[in-house]
């Protein structure tokens, strides 16, 4: 999957919507995705960033894409209601669903964890993507061969001391993307998660201050596996966590 080569029009037709699309790993999805022929749906916190993806994906010549300004911290059931009635309405199918957004909590000590930011973590990484999901189930239950696409992390599969709130909600992140996948089984709505590994956004230099980012693999370099899970040639794949990049970068040092 690291060397995917995907069909310039493999997303052709198709809607897909990202979370934090409007930097990093979220942005460049967005682009790829757009560049094979996706209509895209940016979701994020900062309007000014969306809308500078949305021009650059007019400017590639994608399909004109939509944008959905929302801070999932403060996303209450009824506004992703209101969005899956709305993606309904306008589009009428939902082919993909990259849940990328993420709050990187402080890092520190288990005893120094505070509630209220377990609380905000478990809210923008967990709960707004349990809400979300269900929200649009009924549309993309409705779409033939829909991918539904969780971001997990190395930290998620492997704890790791002072990672805290973030950590533990990747861990979440994968179980909810495995009983999900059993869940759906029978349908034809696959459900994956993708490991970026160490990437250069600045998720990762808030978590890394003192790392050379020049040593690590750009969004961009990453992206086979962003478009294998979300294109045809992976309806087969289901309940799987893969690693987007083919061997980690410092082994031990993803976040
Ligand atoms: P960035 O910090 O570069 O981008 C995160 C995006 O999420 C931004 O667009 C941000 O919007 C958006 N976002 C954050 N909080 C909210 C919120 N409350 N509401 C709406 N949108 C929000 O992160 P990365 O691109 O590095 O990370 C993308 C995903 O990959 C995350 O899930 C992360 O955990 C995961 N990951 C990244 C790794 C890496 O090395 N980079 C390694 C392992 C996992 P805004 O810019 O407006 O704040």
């Amino acid at each position: 999957m690291h060397n995917y080569q995907a069909a310039a029009d493999l997303l052709n037709n198709k809607v897909i919507l990202i979370t934090g699309a409007g930097d990093g790993i979220g942005r460049q999805a967005a682009l790829h995705y757009g560049a094979h022929g996706a209509t895209v749906v940016l979701l994020g916190k900062t309007v000014s960033k969306l809308e500078a993806v949305y021009d650059e994906l007019l400017a590639q010549g994608s399909p004109e894409p939509a944008i959905i300004p929302l801070d999932l911290e403060g996303a209450t059931k009824d506004h992703y209601q209101q969005m899956a009635e709305t993606l309904k309405q306008q589009f009428g199918q939902l082919n993909g669903v990259l849940f990328n957004a993420s709050h990187l909590s402080v890092l520190g000590p288990f005893e120094m964890i505070g509630e209220d930011e377990w609380d905000k973590v478990m809210q923008i990484n967990l709960r707004s993507q349990f809400l979300l999901t269900q929200a649009l189930l009924p549309l993309l239950k409705a779409t033939e061969h829909a991918s539904i696409v969780y971001t997990s992390s190395g930290v998620g599969k492997q704890g790791r001391a002072y990672w805290g709130p973030y950590a533990i909600s990747k861990f979440a992140t994968e179980g909810m993307m495995q009983v999900l996948a059993d869940e759906l089984s029978n349908t034809q709505v696959r459900v994956n998660c993708i490991n970026p590994g160490a990437t250069r956004t600045d998720m990762r230099s808030r978590a890394y201050p003192g790392e050379d980012p020049a040593t690590l693999r750009t969004p961009e370099q990453i992206m086979p596996l962003y478009l294998y899970l979300m294109g045809a040639d992976s309806r087969d794949v289901r309940g799987q966590s893969l690693d987007a990049q083919p061997d980690k970068v410092r082994s031990g040092s993803t976040s």
